[in-house]
């Protein structure tokens, strides 16, 4: 059956979709409005699109896919959970402002995603405008334009103007003919979920670029919404689609982006989405997904769980790259979730979530650490103090810091005449003994006497009797400095 499949598929060029990035203010919504309302595939529906995450335009009679939304941290959420949705970048450089920091890291970011790049070297119309430069700088970050003997095409325009817009246009076509981006719009069904939300009054919704095959209504498909193939695929039935002129149609040929109605809930973006079963858990899809956290040392599982999209989007940014999210949903903390994390070493993570007493007995008694914040920095605070503690184990943290100033040999031993220097000193805290920046020696706080009078805790500026255990023979110049273990 999968051989005859394979021997009928044919392939046909398919619209690129193409993804844009660059340094903030380089110019990337100005050329995505530029193109949107200059070079609409459809004018007949007197040019209003609406916002669905992205949109078509035409060129000699063939499609472009513009995913909708710039910069390089959107395209990283389409790539999170493993689909390869941008089949080009488009990276937007000032001519006047040259190469900056984003477009350093929307490099990276491209090249991680191994697809091919296209420079639009923007602003050209200043008069500060300086495209040869921008050549050079380029170089430098390894991604050498054909004047200069590379690949890489490079086209000098004007989002404000239009000007050159056409010729990016038809080198997205070029390099799109070149590497053979096709599709089989006969073949099995196979998209990208860009956008979700839900919606008052249609229920939940969601933007799918198609890449292969062709979504038709009431066509049934699944949402691979996690990196970890241990999840369950939802199944959906499409009810309705719609295109980027909020027009109803009954298809999607591949390269379309359509808004789709039918989903029991919000899918993730990023997602994939394939009427095979099967070819939505994608192996290697997995399987890369896999090896990048690997690559990158992750060391702390957990699976997130928020009240909403937005929120769980938040988190998702929000995480140290130390961080493998192995599931992540929205709604309450389920039973599942905590046997999950218990199955893979997990800590749970909620978010805005008031989980029910009889949950959080049953996660203490599976043994697995379930924490809930509504506050986001503070979720942020403690995954970070948990990653250091992973990397760097436990740390020490200041509680106060004494100068040694005198020294009286007491009946009982030698006593530090000291003068506090920064926070408290307390009787029995944990001490360490600094000489020239060194610890020279550990122990306690036995006593501590403020005119003779013996008291438990001095503070800031004041001068005292210290005297430290065990005995250690302490110098003018020494520092106590007492500290708690975080
Ligand atoms: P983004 O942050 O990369 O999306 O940048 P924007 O598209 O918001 O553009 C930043 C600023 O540059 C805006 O004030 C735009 O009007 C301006 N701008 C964008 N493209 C051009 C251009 O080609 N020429 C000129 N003169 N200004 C531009």
């Amino acid at each position: 059956m999968d051989t005859l499949k394979k021997k009928k598929q044919k392939l046909i060029l398919r619209p690129p979709i193409v993804a844009v990035l660059g340094h903030v203010d380089h110019g990337k919504t100005t050329l995505l409005d530029y193109i949107r309302k200059s070079r609409l595939a459809a004018k007949e529906f007197g040019g209003i699109t609406q916002k669905i995450g992205a949109y078509q335009t035409e060129v000699q009679g063939r499609k472009i896919t513009f995913i909708d939304t710039p910069g390089h941290q959107a395209f990283e959420k389409l790539r999170a959970r493993g689909a390869k949705t941008a089949d080009i970048a488009l990276l937007v450089v000032d001519a006047c402002d040259s190469v900056k920091p984003q477009t350093v890291e929307a490099i990276k970011h491209i090249k991680k995603a191994a697809i091919p790049i296209i420079v639009a070297i923007n602003k050209t119309d200043l008069p500060s405008a300086n495209p040869e430069r921008v050549k050079k700088d380029l170089i430098k970050e390894e991604i050498v334009v054909e004047k200069y003997g590379g690949k890489v095409a490079a086209v000098e325009i004007s989002a404000k103007t239009g000007t050159g817009v056409s010729d990016l246009l038809e080198a997205i076509l070029l390099v799109s003919e070149f590497k053979e981006i096709k599709a089989d719009p006969n073949g099995p069904f196979t998209g990208v979920i860009i956008e979700s939300s839900k919606d008052k009054r249609r229920g939940n919704i969601a933007t799918i670029i198609v890449k292969s095959g062709t979504l038709r209504v009431p066509n049934e498909f699944y949402v691979f919404g996690s990196d970890k193939d241990t999840v369950s695929l939802e199944k959906v039935k499409v009810r309705a689609l719609f295109d980027e002129y909020g027009k109803t149609v009954k298809e999607a040929e591949p390269g379309k982006p359509v808004e789709v109605l039918g989903f029991n809930n919000i899918p993730l973006v990023g997602s994939l989405v394939s009427e095979d079963e099967k070819l939505s858990q994608g192996e290697t899809v997995s399987q890369t997904k896999k090896e990048e956290n690997k690559a990158e040392g992750k060391m702390l599982k957990v699976i997130i769980k928020a009240e909403s999209a937005g929120s769980l989007e938040a988190v998702l940014d929000g995480l140290p790259k130390e961080v493998q999210v192995i599931y992540k949903g929205i709604g309450e903390i389920t039973e599942n979730d905590v046997t999950f994390a218990k199955t893979t070493k997990a800590f749970i993570l909620g978010f805005n979530l008031k989980p029910q007493s009889q949950l959080i007995k049953f996660a203490e008694d599976e043994g697995v650490k379930m924490r809930t914040y509504n506050i986001i920095y503070r979720l942020f605070e403690e995954i970070n103090d948990v990653i250091s503690y992973l990397s760097k184990g436990p740390q020490i943290k200041i509680l106060g810091k004494a100068k040694i100033l005198q020294e009286f040999a007491t009946s009982e031993g030698k006593v530090a005449g000291c003068q506090i220097t920064e926070g408290r000193i307390v009787r029995g805290d944990k001490i360490q003994l600094i000489r020239r920046e060194k610890v020279v020696m550990e122990g306690r706080i036995r006593e501590i006497r403020e005119r003779k009078e013996k008291v438990n805790k001095v503070e800031k500026g004041k001068l005292c009797g210290i005297t430290i255990a065990p005995q250690f023979d302490f110098f003018i110049g020494d520092m106590i400095q007492s500290y708690s273990i975080v």
